[in-house]
């Protein structure tokens, strides 16, 4: 019997996960997917917002800020990166002038840090600022993740600390008890006295399982990016629009935290919650309004392109409360942007409202709360790459070499705990296939890593969840 069953293993699930494996709690955490964060978590600007945005009085902007807060910390703590590069909301004209000034309304009031750049100003730090741009204001402490890192540092820290991670695991019913659930999956019955329901666009469907009034309708709001290569340098702070209702916070550059650039994203609605691929008319609408805030922007840079879906529900902020009739049954629902930044708000604010409403919690003597990092050989001065390499010759042969990852990096990921299943999980954890060629050349040797450390065939090795083979079959 669990305490606490979580189901989704995005940035919410995890970050719960690590923060309730320092208390005395016996804890599963559930995902549908292969890998940690496969869901919104893997698509996304990947932005701590410090919290200027969300309406004043809603939960987003509470938790918003409360969980920016607490993202340093936990970075360095997870060995994960963490990089401020300030935030620009370029204002073209005096309407948009007038607008800023409720952001700036909303800084004073949750003690957030800002300044205000005329565009000839802010045009000497960002020469591709468009001529259109008339003032800016700037949030500084604004920074850039990697987000899905930071999601797998926490279910490792979550597993090192006794949580059971269960992955390839459907939730495909539950049914209510007297002091409990029992979810089921596509393999087990699982018994538990809580669950936390975190699984992102499909969070409506999870919480239909117990209640016929969920509370909340879902609908996927899909957003679109072009990523330029890490050589165009475009931007050093992140470029948004001044935001708008319909809209949302608009077409954005954002630089990474390997020095891409991302372009986007539009904002559409769609019906279907898997429907995440790019759309001709979507990537049509980024190209066509990034000139708002920027110029010459070299598109012909771009590597690639890719979509996320935002969980937006008919509430218009997050949704996290008790399910109608399912009592320790807790939604963490429409967790739109921001909801990155949010997680460890949405965290804390979970574990105070429910969790401590039903369990006397003790702390976990044992509990880890760091880890440490993944060597990241390119990061390496000469001298500690040598000594690598002479300690482990597999740090030596350099597999990816748009990114120079080596191969010692590549089996690390694989054999760590939550380690990677697929090669878009080697990928997410140290970047082969990132760079310019997008894996062209690094791919099949990727494959064949993970055949030989996972001892599958190479036919059954998977790009990225379970269905997508690569291989067909052998041939002589
Ligand atoms: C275009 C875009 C831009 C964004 N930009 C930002 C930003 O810059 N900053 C920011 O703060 N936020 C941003 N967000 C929002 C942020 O990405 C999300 O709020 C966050 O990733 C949601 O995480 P989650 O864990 O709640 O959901 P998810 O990451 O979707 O995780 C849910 C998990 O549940 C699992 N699951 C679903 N159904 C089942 C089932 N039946 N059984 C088992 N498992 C299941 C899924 O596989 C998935 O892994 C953006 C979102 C989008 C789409």
């Amino acid at each position: 019997m669990y305490d606490i069953i979580i189901i989704g293993a995005g940035i919410t699930g995890t970050m719960l996960a690590r923060d309730l494996s320092a208390y005395r709690l016996k804890v599963a955490l559930i995902d549908k997917e292969n890998d940690i964060a496969n869901g919104t978590t893997m698509a996304n600007s990947a932005i701590v917002h410090t919290g200027y945005d969300p309406k004043e009085g809603t939960l987003k902007a509470k938790l918003n800020v409360t969980g920016a807060r607490r993202y340093e910390q936990i970075c360095r703590d997870l060995g994960c990166k963490y990089k401020v590069v300030g935030a620009y909301i370029a204002a073209c004209g005096e309407d948009e002038e007038e607008h800023l000034k409720i952001l700036e309304e909303n800084a004073v009031k949750r003690g957030i840090p800002y300044e205000y750049l005329s565009g000839d100003e802010a045009r000497r730090e960002e020469e591709h600022l468009s001529d259109n741009v008339t003032r800016v204001l700037n949030f500084p402490t604004t920074a850039v993740i990697y987000p899905w890192e930071v999601a797998i540092a926490c279910a490792e820290v979550a597993v090192k600390n006794g949580t059971d991670l269960f992955l390839n695991e459907e939730v495909a019913s539950i049914d209510k008890k007297e002091n409990g659930y029992t979810v089921h999956t596509s393999s087990h019955d699982f018994e538990t006295r809580m669950v936390i329901n975190a699984a992102g666009v499909f969070t409506e469907k999870i919480a239909a399982m117990v209640t016929d009034d969920p509370g909340f309708h879902i609908t996927p709001r899909r957003g679109e990016y072009y990523v330029l290569d890490q050589d165009a340098r475009y931007v050093n702070h992140i470029i948004f629009p001044v935001p708008t209702p319909v809209k949302g916070k608009g077409v954005l550059a954002v630089p990474t935290v390997y020095g891409n650039t991302l372009i986007g994203p539009n904002s559409d609605f769609v019906e279907d919650l898997d429907d995440n691929g790019t759309s001709d008319e979507g990537l049509a609408y980024v190209r066509n309004n990034i000139g708002k805030t920027m110029k010459d922007v070299p598109l012909y840079r771009s590597i690639r392109t890719f979509a996320g879906l935002r969980p937006t529900s008919d509430r218009h902020d997050f949704v996290i409360e008790e399910a109608k009739g399912a009592p320790a049954f807790v939604n963490a629902a429409s967790i739109e942007s921001p909801g990155l930044a949010s997680a460890p708000g949405v965290s804390q604010y979970i574990i105070e409202q429910f969790v401590k409403k039903y369990f006397d919690l003790q702390e976990n003597p044992d509990a880890v709360m760091s880890r440490e990092a993944p060597v990241i050989l390119s990061e390496l001065d000469e001298e500690a790459r040598n000594e690598l390499i002479r300690k482990n010759p597999l740090y030596g042969r350099i597999i990816c070499r748009c990114e120079q990852v080596s191969e010692g990096e590549i089996v690390d990921c694989i054999r760590r705990v939550c380690g990677a299943r697929s090669v878009k999980g080697v990928k997410k954890r140290v970047r082969p296939g990132m760079g310019r060629c997008q894996g062209g050349f690094c791919e099949p040797l990727v494959l064949e890593i993970l055949s030989r450390e996972l001892h599958i065939k190479p036919t059954e090795v998977v790009l990225d969840s379970v269905k997508s083979g690569i291989l067909e079959s052998e041939n002589r």
